[in-house]
C-alpha cells in the first residue's frame, strides 16, 4: 500500500493529489487540520453512542460500549460530535492539541 509521506512532493503524487487506493485513511495523521478539538464530559455522558455513529472520522474510541476517548491522529475538529450529543456533553475547544491515545 502506498502512503505519500507528509513531506511528498507535488510530481510524486497521482494527478490531482488523488489517493488511488482505498482504505489507508488510518495510516494519515491529520491532527494539523484541526483548529479546536472536543472534549468531552464524562460524567454528563449518558452512553447513547450518538457521537460514535455520527463521527465521520471513526474517531470516537469505545471501548466495552462505553466512550472512552477521542482519536488525536484521526479527529478533524469538524465539531459533528458535539452537535449530534443530545445532552450538550461534548464542547469545541480552541486548539489542535488533545490528550494522546492510549492503548487499547
Ligand atoms: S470533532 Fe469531528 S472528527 Fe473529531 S471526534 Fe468529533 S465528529 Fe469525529
Ligand atoms: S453523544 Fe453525548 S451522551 Fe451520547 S455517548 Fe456521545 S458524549 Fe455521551
Amino acid at each position: 500500500m502506498r502512503v505519500y509521506p507528509p513531506d511528498a512532493k507535488w510530481h510524486e503524487m497521482a494527478d490531482g493529489g488523488v489517493i488511488p487506493q482505498a482504505g489507508n485513511a488510518e495510516e494519515y495523521d491529520v491532527s494539523g487540520w484541526r483548529s479546536v478539538h472536543p472534549v468531552r464530559d464524562d460524567e454528563c455522558c449518558i452512553q447513547c453512542l450518538f457521537c460514535w455513529i455520527y463521527c465521520p472520522d471513526n474517531s470516537v474510541i469505545v471501548k466495552d460500549q462505553q466512550v472512552v476517548a477521542f482519536d488525536p491522529k484521526h479527529c478533524k475538529g469538524c465539531g459533528i460530535c458535539a452537535q449530534v450529543c443530545p445532552k450538550d456533553c461534548i464542547t469545541m475547544q480552541p486548539g489542535a492539541d488533545m490528550p494522546e491515545q492510549e492503548d487499547e
